[in-house]
């Protein structure tokens, strides 16, 4: 530990990962555990992307790719731009990298120097505040709640901003609230934001698809954000390709240059078979990944019926993604069957514990009243954890 950088000594550990290591170590001893606290579709990536990936490998796709993307994955990724969200990008302005992940890590390491803000509306996704750590920016929480929809207001957007205010970063769909911000409350926002023309708006769209209640909205689309927004997307969700890896950002030519700068030294290209089969999911049209947004809109259904069954569990009715994030802060300061619940963390250890069911504590999303559970799971999965749920606080 001493010999290791304060860099790393000062990072959190993805409480996402380590509570699916903890669910993983109580499977090993025979328990059966409901796995509903990890961010990845339970389907398979769609034939005709696997088939493509095979293509590439019998095509001999094996060399170093260039270091922002194949040409013609940047121009499918312009199309995509165009036809979903009437963006309009040239390939200088597009990056392909490992995962969004890396896309993130990109633009914070190329836009911040050291203590610079960034703000974050809470709940946001576990990595944004150990990415921004990481590359010496200090991100400044924006407090929502329950009561708010987990929006914040633009009066509040007004109110974090300081002369040391470099960017702001949020998801819509949002990871992990499920709360989808309408074009005109991105607007609202956008208004406060034309004040202060040097903040740069990090806009995560990676859930875009999967969204239950109409259009999606752009911070891009507004003519006077577009040079100072990134739209980073990929395909892990809604094409159900996780583990291929493959992230993108559409972003004002100066960002799109330095970060190919940056991956160039860190990673090179992304994987070049995983490049060419997102050629073929961008270029399909949207109702070929349909029948799973569908399941997921089903199943959102499903557990918010199971989840108001329950006492204790105040919820909003997520408008995308795949999570509820219901508020349990009802249970603080109980003790039940021997577990004194004192906040979320305690709770989602309970869950586990005694109802077998893995979940994430709100506190990895800045937001310690609740408590996120997937439902990228069967809904003979989900009804069977609300059950045992419900059975463990009865
Ligand atoms: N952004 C959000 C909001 C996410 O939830 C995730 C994955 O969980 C990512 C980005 C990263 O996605 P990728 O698999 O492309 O790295």
């Amino acid at each position: 530990q001493e010999k290791l950088s304060n860099r790393i000594n000062s990072m959190a550990t993805s409480q996402t990962l380590a509570m699916a290591a903890k669910a993983r170590e109580l499977k090993a001893e025979g328990k059966d555990i409901i796995g509903l606290s990890l961010g990845e579709p339970d389907f398979n990536t769609p034939d005709f992307i696997k088939e493509a990936a095979i293509q590439a490998i019998n095509d001999n796709y094996n060399s170093y790719t260039p270091v922002d993307g194949y040409v013609e994955l940047k121009d499918a990724i312009i199309n995509k731009f165009k036809r979903d969200n009437n963006l309009t990008y040239d390939r200088s302005q597009i990056v392909v990298s490992t995962g969004a992940k890396q896309s993130l890590a990109n633009v914070a390491m190329v836009v911040l120097n050291p203590g610079d803000e960034v703000l974050l509306p809470c709940p946001y996704w576990v990595s944004y505040a150990e990415i921004v750590k990481l590359a010496e920016g200090v991100p400044v929480e924006v407090p929502t709640s329950v009561e708010t929809d987990f929006k914040i207001t633009p009066e509040q957007l007004e109110a974090s901003i300081t002369p040391k205010t470099k960017m702001i970063w949020y998801s819509s769909p949002c990871n992990p609230s499920g709360m989808v911000y309408s074009k005109k409350e991105l607007r609202a926002l956008a208004d406060v934001l034309k004040k202060y023309p040097d903040i740069i708006v990090v806009s995560d769209e990676i859930y875009e698809h999967i969204n239950f209640v109409g259009d999606h909205a752009s911070m891009a689309g507004f003519e006077d954000m577009y040079d100072r927004t990134v739209t980073v997307n990929g395909v892990s969700k809604a094409f159900a390709m996780t583990g291929w890896r493959i992230g993108y950002i559409g972003a004002p030519a100066y960002i799109a240059r330095a970060c190919n700068k940056m991956q160039g030294q860190i990673t090179s290209g992304a994987n070049c078979i995983a490049q060419r089969a997102v050629i073929t999911a961008l270029d399909a049209p949207v109702s070929k990944i349909s029948h799973m947004i569908d399941t997921f809109k089903n199943r959102r259904k499903l557990i918010i019926d199971l989840l108001n069954d329950i006492q204790g569990f105040v919820t909003t009715e997520p408008e995308g993604a795949f999570y509820v994030f219901p508020n349990i802060s009802s249970f603080f300061g109980k003790t039940i069957k021997g577990h004194e619940i004192l906040n979320a963390t305690d709770f989602s250890l309970f869950l586990l514990e005694e109802a077998n069911v893995a979940t994430v504590t709100g506190d990895a999303f800045g937001n310690p009243e609740c408590i996120r559970i997937s439902y990228a799971a069967s809904e003979d999965q989900i009804t069977e954890a609300l059950s045992r749920i419900k059975k463990a606080l009865s």
